[in-house]
């Protein structure tokens, strides 16, 4: 196997004598053809080609392949969000009646997706804290459950996932370890070394790195034997009428799980990333190996600042030693986490809104990693559906400031953040 760097700004896009050096946007919704038995053999699966870009488009194909490679998968799937790309993964395997598991420290807009939306659509979500024994996790086990969901790093309480174990709970249960990696990204860590069968990004985040598109990944790491649970995902093991018949796990063997989502999910949904997004996204990895360690480094030394200065109250970042999830950091991070890190002030909320609205260049945006230092307050922003139980349920507290430390120069941000702090 090549190496990630080499990946990252290789991978994907192969061209052919003569084809452009970098990777070209095929912004078109159809292909053309010359006769129509050429057209039908396509839609009769008799040849492989492009048709209609819904369902597979040049671009998007050369990125989600690269995405495949570095996160070490058998196939990838975009998707036009991080929360398609969530919905996609779950969805691919449940239906009505069906339950599946979730840790309670995700991302406020998976909480909602799960415990809210699925919900509606007969699919019920139990919310488990992470930091509960085996027994009580495998408590929450029903005969319907499809599937055990984590994130490697959670947003935005830090908390990181300990994969291993969860791997072995969910598997235990047959059903399936589903990742979110979207904090940590295949540079820093790689789930299915660790066991977990399906991983998922929000590549709006990191991957892209810059801001400038929404969009997401499924990855499938081949490795779960859908035959050997063949009760339970029936939409993998049995024929699928709206697809020729087709029974996925018998045609397409490891791949089955992610040619599902593009030939069932991705057709009757249409979830679909634009050829210029992916584009984009495909600029933003080609440098992801070498913004990350800057991410990390930066956000190592403000977490210390903050955590000398005596108006700030708590900082949680896995990097620090005396971080709760250090170990587990140690074990599944140990070349660095990410950017993002999360610290209370001393003083009222009143006082956290001060300092917010005396930053000059830490931006407060609705976002977090990218290359420029933002800041968010989550129980105003992204995590206003919750009520206070929830939030604490989360590991978001109300006095939560989720800092996103950017590639500038640190001593920069420190001086910003420094300057703020004084007015408090
Ligand atoms: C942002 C985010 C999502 C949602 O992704 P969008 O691209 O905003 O739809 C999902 N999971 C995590 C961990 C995220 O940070």
């Amino acid at each position: 196997m090549k190496h990630l760097e080499t990946i990252c700004v290789q991978g994907g896009w192969q061209p052919g004598n003569g084809e452009p050096r970098v990777l070209p946007i095929y912004q078109s919704t159809t292909f053309k053809y010359s006769s129509t038995e050429e057209m039908a053999d396509l839609f009769d699966l008799k040849k492989e080609g492009y048709f209609y870009t819904r369902l597979a488009n040049p671009t998007n194909d050369a990125v989600a392949a690269k995405i495949n490679e570095l996160e070490g998968g058998v196939g990838c799937v975009l998707t036009s969000s991080g929360q398609a790309a969530n919905f996609f993964a779950v969805m691919n395997i449940c239906s009505a009646g069906d339950h599946i598991i979730a840790a309670n420290a995700i991302y406020g807009g998976t909480f909602n997706l799960f415990g809210v939306t699925l919900e509606k659509m007969g699919i019920s979500c139990t919310f488990i804290n992470q930091n509960s024994s085996d027994e009580e996790i495998e408590a929450a086990f029903r005969p319907n459950t499809k599937c055990l969901f984590g994130e490697t790093i959670s947003n935005p309480g830090g908390e990181v996932f300990d994969i291993e174990r969860f791997a072995g709970i969910a598997h235990r249960h047959g059903v399936p370890l589903i990742v979110d990696n979207t904090f940590a990204t295949p540079i820093n860590c790689r789930p299915f070394e660790w066991g977990a069968d399906i991983v998922t990004h929000s590549t709006t985040k990191y991957m892209d790195g810059h801001a400038t598109q929404v969009g997401g990944a499924v990855i499938d790491s081949g490795n779960f034997d859908w035959n050997a649970n063949a009760g339970k995902f029936p939409g993998l093991c049995t024929p699928d009428e709206s697809y020729h018949g087709i029974t996925y796990t018998e045609s397409f063997g490891r791949k089955a799980y992610i040619t599902k989502i593009t030939t069932q999910l991705m057709r009757d949904l249409g979830s679909i990333p634009g050829p210029m997004n992916c584009f984009l996204l495909n600029l933003g990895l080609e440098t992801l190996h070498l913004r990350m360690p800057r991410h990390c480094e930066n956000a190592m030394t403000v977490a210390k600042w903050l955590k000398a200065n005596d108006k700030v109250a708590w900082v949680h970042y896995c990097g620090l030693e005396d971080d709760p999830y250090h170990d587990l950091a140690r074990k599944y991070l140990p070349n660095g986490s990410c950017g993002v890190l999360a610290f209370g002030l001393k003083g009222s909320r009143e006082d956290a809104v001060k300092f917010m609205d005396s930053l000059k260049f830490v931006a407060i945006v609705t976002h977090v990693a990218d290359a420029r230092t933002c800041i968010l307050h989550p129980a105003s922003h992204t995590h206003r559906q919750l009520s206070d139980q929830q939030l604490k349920e989360a590991g978001v507290a109300p006095d939560l400031m989720r800092l996103s430390v950017g590639i500038e120069n640190v001593e920069d941000i420190i001086a910003d953040l420094s300057q703020a702090l004084e007015g408090v």
